[in-house]
């Protein structure tokens, strides 16, 4: 039961964050977000308040359900982390080089998804997004990413 309050918290984290992606960065919160598409100078961005944003449920949870031996409370907390570190993964380290770890990759998902986030980038302003789930994303980018690999293997 644990395993699966996990892995069901780490499924719907992507959901919460596509939705205050598009409903909250996108919107009312907007002022936090800008940096993130319109770059400016240094290493940190206002966008990353979101972390600690995020970071205080995930703490709660660990918190009362360690303090209240509350497994399912616990484990929904650690799925939150866990979609915490797999959002800096793929989109800090992966997507936007902040660190130069994972440069390249051969996974047709992770060059998909990569793709994908480039085309909410495309966009500089509040409105008229798209694409701002991070690791789900429309099922074309994987298509057109195997067509791609496909192509460069055989010239
Ligand atoms: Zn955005
Ligand atoms: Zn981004
Ligand atoms: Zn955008």
């Amino acid at each position: 039961m644990t395993a699966l309050v996990f892995i069901g918290t780490f499924v719907f984290m992507e959901f919460v964050a596509w939705a205050t992606h598009k409903y909250v960065m996108h919107g009312f919160l907007w002022s936090l977000h800008k940096d993130h598409h319109v770059k400016e100078p240094g290493f940190f961005e206002k966008n990353d308040a979101f972390f600690l944003i995020f970071a205080v449920p995930s703490m709660l949870s660990i918190m009362f359900g360690t303090f209240y031996g509350w497994e399912l409370l616990n484990a929904a907390g650690f799925g939150i982390l866990a979609y915490g570190i797999a959002y800096f993964l793929v989109h800090e380290v992966f997507i936007h080089q902040r660190f130069k770890w994972l440069r390249n990759s051969n996974i047709t998902y992770l060059k998909a998804a990569r793709r994908a986030h480039k085309m909410h980038h495309k966009h500089l302003t509040k409105h008229d997004g798209e694409s701002f789930g991070m690791l789900l994303f429309p099922f074309k980018y994987f298509l057109e990413e195997r067509k791609r690999m496909k192509q460069s293997k055989t010239s």
